[in-house]
């Protein structure tokens, strides 16, 4: 939507986030020629969760909202946790949700040499000295917010030696750790930024694009500003915690920038969700310790394993719209993002049979090979889905929690004498239950009212109870795994006094190895596929699957059952 089109009532557009509301009235004021561009700045340690997902939609949303551009910048400032995995993972992960950065891919990286001119030239303007201490003498000389910090013995240093040393730090004459470059600011500033904050370390780990060209590597601070400058970034949107950082974005853009042009940072409040950690420290160490299967686990906060689960796109913008983005940190919870998930699937998922916890009902009046087909809706949300068939005959598995021996008054689904309604098919009633010699139930004898398939006189006799059935011997045998919450407390972060791995639900995958499919499913299981299965749930194929050992994931079951549960405690 170009800015034209944008509603516009008593100067506010309707509908407008505050980011959004703030670059529309730049863009009115005609700042940077009327030009919007934006970027979206993963650091490559890591694979993106669904909070980058948050700041994804906000940095591509508004671009093309308001017909900019988009950068995909990798922030590629710290070879050691850096890695091309990571790399190819953002883009894949980005394309996904449906965002697209053009040819204008860039690196931090790519910066490095104007990052070192400047440097250079704030070293020869006195703006910067090379400090022989530690990083924690210096962060010891910090001082507090209420107290000035300390200046360090080496601040001031003369300009030829400065750039003595840091010519021969960049060279690789000095071990890591030994010496850093710093900003001559201010050590008494109230903003802790300012007390000469590093702009330069020392590391030898090659980088995976650089190489060993560089020993030093510039600071965030250092570098994020400048980046967009050097791209022509307008608006620089990141989240609540760069608020404080703002004043030394601005104080080393000044530095480059003229008054014609200078990019401005806006922030807004970052995504996290209850029963999830979002930090990619302890992310990685889930994966690294073998916690989850690897950043694709189905129970991971990732992208990538929201995928593999079988969320969809939609469902996650949809879910980024409902939350919106204010100034105010908060804690969102895990259902409305599962709420905006089932609300897509039930859209486009195809509704089909699969019998979990299998029981054999032998249909003793049927005839022994005989087999006919009944027709499925294949979505009765999308009059264009269709229909499917599906084999009937003597021997079909209901699901084991469907019967019971013993009932309760308001159990309207199988047991001794009484009848229901098999979905699509017959009625049938229960007439003598098959035990094992431990006296575990194993097979349940039934007769069926030939009278009641669709079309027929009894079609239309009613029973309290319908229930999802495959026949015995079409039937496909499958692995199902069913995922619940990676954590069983609210907010794991706010929990300090508890490494966050105590806090892991057990229960969070339980494999089940004989699920009983119709065979439809196995004839449609490419990879993305979405189901319902009637009664159970949304499944999609794991990676995993074969055609002969067919693997499902279950995305979400039908109702949220975490809710009853807090409900009822
Ligand atoms: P860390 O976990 O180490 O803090 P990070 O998640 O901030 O790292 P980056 O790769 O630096 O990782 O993030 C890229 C962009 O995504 C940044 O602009 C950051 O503000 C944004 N972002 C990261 N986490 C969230 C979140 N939970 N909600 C919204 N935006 C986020
Ligand atoms: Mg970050």
């Amino acid at each position: 939507m170009a800015t034209e089109e944008i509603e516009v009532n008593d100067g506010r557009a309707k509908g407008l986030n505050f980011v959004e509301e703030e670059v529309r009235s730049d863009l009115a004021a005609g700042k940077n020629g009327g030009r919007l561009s934006t970027r979206f700045p993963p650091e490559p340690n890591g694979y993106l969760h669904i909070g980058h997902a948050k700041a994804i939609c906000m940095d591509f949303g508004v671009a093309e909202k308001f017909g900019g551009t988009c950068n995909l910048r990798f922030d590629d400032t710290n070879p050691v946790k850096e890695d091309v995995e990571y790399v190819d993972s953002i883009r894949e992960d980005i394309h996904w949700l449906g965002f697209d950065w053009g040819d204008r891919e860039y690196y931090a990286s790519d910066y490095f040499p104007q990052l070192f001119d400047l440097a250079v030239r704030l070293i020869k303007e006195g703006k910067a000295y090379v400090d022989d201490q530690s990083s924690e003498e210096i962060a010891k000389q910090k001082g507090t917010p209420t107290t000035p910090g300390i200046e360090s013995p080496f601040r001031n240093r003369s300009v030829e030696e400065n750039l003595d040393l840091f010519m021969r730090m960049n060279a690789g004459e000095f071990d890591e750790g030994s010496r850093v470059l710093r900003a001559k600011i201010d050590m008494t500033s109230p903003n802790m930024h300012f007390r000469d904050p590093i702009m330069y370390r020392i590391i030898k780990t090659p980088h995976h694009r650089t190489g060993t060209t560089w020993k030093v590597y510039p600071m965030y601070d250092f570098a994020h500003g400048q980046s967009d400058y050097f791209e022509g970034v307008t608006h620089s949107i990141c989240t609540l915690e760069f608020v404080v950082h703002r004043p030394l974005y601005e104080y080393f853009v000044k530095e480059l920038a003229d008054e014609s042009y200078c990019p401005r940072q806006i922030e807004f409040n970052r995504l996290n969700l209850t029963y999830t950690v979002m930090s990619k420290r302890k992310l990685l160490q889930l994966v690294k310790e073998g916690l989850v299967a690897g950043w694709d686990d189905p129970r991971m906060p990732t992208i990538s394993g929201m995928r593999r689960r079988g969320y969809t796109p939609a469902s996650i913008r949809n879910f980024i719209d409902t939350i919106g983005y204010t100034k105010y940190e908060a804690l969102n919870s895990v259902s409305l993002l599962e709420h905006a998930v089932r609300d897509d699937l039930n859209r486009i998922a195809t509704r089909v049979m699969a019998v979990l916890n299998p029981l054999k009902v032998v249909i003793t009046n049927y005839p022994e090979d005989k087999v006919e087909t009944v027709t499925m809706e294949n979505n009765p949300e999308d009059p264009e889905s269709g229909v499917h068939e599906m084999p009937f005959s003597r021997e079909i598995f209901i699901e084991h929690d469907d019967f019971m021996e013993n009932p309760p008054k308001k159990f309207f689904r199988l047991a001794p004498g009484s009848e229901v309604r098999l979905k699509g098919a017959y009625i049938i009633k229960c007439e003598d239950v098959v035990k094992d010699s431990d006296g575990n139930i194993v097979e349940l004898h039934c007769t069926y009212d030939p009278e009641t398939l669709s079309g027929m006189p009894g079609a239309t006799r009613k029973v309290k109870g319908t229930l999802h059935w495959v026949s015995a011997k079409h039937a496909v045998d499958a692995e199902v795994r069913l995922y619940d919450r990676l954590f069983e407390v609210e907010n794991p972060a706010a929990e300090t006094e508890r490494d966050f791995r105590e806090m892991l639900n057990p229960e969070s995958l339980r494999v089940i190895n004989h699920a009983k499919l119709e065979p439809f499913i196995v004839a449609n299981m490419e990879r993305g596929a979405k189901f319902q299965f009637q009664r159970v749930g949304y499944f999609t194929p794991d990676y995993d699957s074969t055609p002969e050992h067919p693997v499902f994931n279950r995305t979400i079951a039908l109702k949220d059952t975490w809710e009853k549960v807090q409900k009822k405690g």
